[in-house]
């Protein structure tokens, strides 16, 4: 079924998950429209995830170190996808693991062309580690579009929300190319804020409709 991206309103509600891939090679055919979305564990991502989806469920993804991490797959519709990408900077995974999971995810942002943009969660009190700022290099050099939510942003006051959103702006500034997109919102699955922006955003990645190659 073909669907015309240029009208359709998009249903999060009707997300479901697909499957779990360890493997790139489990994942569905490089087709249609991927929005992946990636961050520290514990920065909020499934939390973010269930209240954008409205699904109280939705991104119940184990929270023990060390156990297999997987790509998780959602099909928004028959063209339409969001990726839950394992958590990362978990300190106490051992090597092994975080050099799979490194690998895996490098080979999934380097070679999937069907992924369009990426939303890097962070927590707003703890925001630009290492790790998301490579993410965020990365994705930006690469030509995607990128939505950062500084997330529980109920867990600080608004005079401290603006002041780092605005900081982390400037931190990321130098990494925006003439090809590539960076939003920056307060983002807070308990209070709601950020939502509209982020759902937004998807609606935009989504309705560009896929890359003619
Ligand atoms: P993940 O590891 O990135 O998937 O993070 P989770 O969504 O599991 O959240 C980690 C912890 O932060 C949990 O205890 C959540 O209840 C809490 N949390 C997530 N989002 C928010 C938020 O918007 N506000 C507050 N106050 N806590 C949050």
């Amino acid at each position: 079924m073909h669907i015309d991206n240029s009208n359709e309103s998009i249903d999060y509600s009707k997300v479901r998950y697909l499957l779990g891939a360890a493997e790139l090679h489990q994942l569905p055919d490089d087709e249609g429209i991927e929005v992946a979305f990636a961050g520290r564990s514990n920065a909020g991502k499934s939390s973010a995830l269930n209240k954008i989806t409205g699904q109280k469920n939705l991104a119940r993804t184990s929270k023990t170190p060390g156990r297999t991490q997987l790509i998780n797959v959602f099909n928004i519709d028959d063209s339409n996808r969001l990726i839950d990408l394992p958590g990362y900077g978990f300190a106490k995974v051992s090597r092994a693991v975080k050099n799979n999971w490194e690998k895996t995810l490098s080979e999934y942002l380097q070679t999937r062309r069907c992924l369009k943009a990426l939303v890097i969660l962070m927590d707003i009190r703890h925001p630009c580690k290492d790790m998301d700022v490579a993410m965020i290099r990365w994705s930006l050099a690469a030509g995607l579009s990128v939505m950062v939510l500084l997330s529980k942003s109920d867990k600080v006051k608004q005079g401290e929300r603006a002041k780092t959103t605005r900081a982390v702006k400037n931190t990321l500034k130098p990494f925006v190319g003439p090809d590539s997109e960076l939003l920056i919102s307060p983002f807070s699955s308990l209070k709601g804020e950020g939502v509209s922006a982020v759902t937004s955003f998807l609606n935009n990645t989504y309705k560009k409709g896929p890359l003619q190659t």
